[in-house]
């Protein structure tokens, strides 16, 4: 699976600093577009090479493994050194390419903040990288792209910030931990990983705990949460969900 595979635009493209990420963060939501049929793709900045567990190759293969359990069309890394993701002129071309190849409508990103620098700094990079993309005089032998929306994940996050809105995962939710199963050289025994803080529980529990307190907010079994720079628009607010009370 490579960009150059996509024969059609992707509907919906993950981008994230290291494999696994987006299984933690969004894997709920990638699933449940794929299943509706949208043509999902994910994007790993690094290989993973820093990590203390398993080596970039096992990691590749667990990848591989996981996006075809979330039914996602394209996975591919972008080959960014590990632990020192940079913002500059070269990434964002570099990252513009992909993003111009894929055509997606829709952006995932990393929150705006994160204790991992990689994290903090791929969110800005992927903003900057999508609006570099539209500029016709960056590498101008591809067409350019702007996507319509960037979503920036805020699960695990403790600053509190307000999710602009949560997806209903419960019907893939199980999706989602059978994918973060796939990365056993990463998670198994594991109590912790990425922003999950550990709280002596295995992984995998912190994760359906979190999931079912962001369902709550939607009043749902399972949610995964996101932030837009952009206020959401309303047409009817009759048909408005989530009680008041
Ligand atoms: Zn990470």
């Amino acid at each position: 699976m490579s960009p150059t595979d996509a024969t059609d635009s992707i509907d919906l493209l993950a981008i994230a600093a290291h494999r696994d990420d987006v299984e933690l963060t969004c894997g709920g939501t990638l699933a449940k577009a794929a299943r509706a049929g949208y043509r999902t793709a994910i994007l790993d900045l690094t290989q993973g090479e820093m990590g203390t567990r398993g080596s970039a190759e096992l990691r590749a293969k667990e990848a591989e493994h996981a996006a075809r359990v979330l039914g996602v069309s394209v996975r591919d890394t972008l080959g960014l050194p590990d632990a020192g993701i940079v913002n500059e002129p070269a990434t964002r071309e570099k990252l513009a390419r992909v993003i111009r190849r894929l055509r997606p409508k829709i952006v995932i990103a990393p929150a705006l903040e994160g204790r991992h620098p990689d994290h903090r700094v791929a969110a800005q990079l992927v903003r900057d990288a999508c609006f570099v993309a539209g500029l016709a005089k960056i590498a101008p032998e591809l067409p350019k792209h702007r996507p319509l929306k960037i979503l920036h994940c805020l699960a695990y996050r403790q600053d509190f910030v307000r999710p602009t809105f949560v997806v209903d995962v419960s019907d893939t939710f199980e999706v989602k931990l059978e994918a973060i199963r796939c990365f056993e050289s990463q998670f198994a025994g594991l109590t912790q990983a990425g922003e999950v803080y550990p709280n002596g529980e295995p992984l995998e529990d912190v994760v359906r705990h979190y999931s079912a307190y962001y369902g709550t907010l939607i009043r749902r079994p399972h949610g995964e949460p996101f932030y837009t720079t952009e206020v959401m628009a309303v047409d009817d607010v009759l048909a408005l969900e989530v009680s008041t009370f």
